[in-house]
């Protein structure tokens, strides 16, 4: 096989993407789908699922609460109508989660950030793993972690839990599933421009009462490359991690942030 061959990812490969109608999820999606996969995304919101489905015909795709253990296997059900297998699933899904001290926090922001950031792993792996091993098209699963599952976030506690918690059941489930030939990666973006950075960087500056302008420059600063990445930075990296040359890549986390210093 040719290196141009062994870094794209094969043709006709079927993948699951969650939270795929925006953001970094559709990103990925169309990575996929521009090098031939079969894709499927699911999302809560139908209005951007409607919108991408303009914008990217062919990509299948389901509403569904990632955190809710029956629209997930609905979403297998349309798996397997759609795509008949799977040998990829790519799980998205992340909210950001609340921003404060942890004495102010209400207990119902911390349990919605678990169930959508955490629990959701569990019901899409419970699902996902029996097709991935099954599949013999170098099988893999993507966790979408973050810069906070490597680094410690004052005031995100709830969101960094979650994302230190994804490192764990990735490589915990590298070495499950290592055996069966089913490869498991995180990834942990960095600071990703768009608009969920723009709400997460207005909130922190509004809870440390600066301008945002003020804590934009501050977020740069922290960036040993003094610049943030795009979704389709950390796309190419999920394209990467399924392809023919990744092929004993298991068990990493793996950043794509320019190397954030410090949060
Ligand atoms: P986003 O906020 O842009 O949302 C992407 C999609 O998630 C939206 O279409 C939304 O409808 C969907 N969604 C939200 N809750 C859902 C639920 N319960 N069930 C199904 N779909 C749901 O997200 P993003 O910025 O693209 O981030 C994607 C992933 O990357 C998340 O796991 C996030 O934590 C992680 N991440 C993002 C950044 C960043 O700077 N954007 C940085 C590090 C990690």
């Amino acid at each position: 096989m040719s290196f141009m061959d062994a870094l794209r990812p094969p043709p006709g490969l079927r993948v699951l993407v969650s939270a795929g109608a925006s953001g970094i999820g559709a990103a990925v999606a169309g990575a996929f789908r521009e090098m031939g996969a079969r894709v499927h995304v699911c999302d809560i919101d139908r209005s951007a699922l409607e919108r991408l489905a303009a914008e990217a015909p062919g990509i299948t795709a389901s509403v569904a609460d990632a955190s809710v253990p029956r629209d997930v296997d609905a979403v297998f059900d349309d798996v397997k109508n759609a795509l008949g297998g799977l040998d990829v699933l790519v799980n998205n899904v992340g909210i950001a989660g609340p921003t404060g001290p942890v004495e102010a926090l209400g207990r119902g922001d911390w349990e919605r950030t678990i169930d959508v950031n955490l629990n959701s792993h569990f019901y899409f792996a419970g699902r996902a793993v029996p097709l991935l091993k099954a599949s013999a098209n170098n099988p893999c699963l993507i966790a979408m972690s973050s810069v906070a599952g490597r680094l410690g976030y004052a005031l995100r506690t709830p969101y960094a839990s979650t994302k230190w918690a994804l490192v764990g059941f990735m490589k915990s489930l590298a070495i499950e599933l290592g055996p069966h030939g089913v490869r498991v990666n995180a990834i942990l973006p960095g600071t990703v421009e768009g608009e969920r950075m723009n709400g997460v960087i207005g909130a922190r500056a509004a809870a440390a009462g600066v301008p945002a302008q003020t804590m934009r420059e501050e977020y740069l600063r922290k960036i040993s490359l003094r610049r943030m990445v795009t979704a389709e930075d950390v796309a190419a990296t999920a394209l990467f991690l399924c392809s023919p040359a990744a092929r004993n890549i298991t068990g990493q986390a793996i950043s794509v942030d320019g190397n954030v210093e410090y949060l």
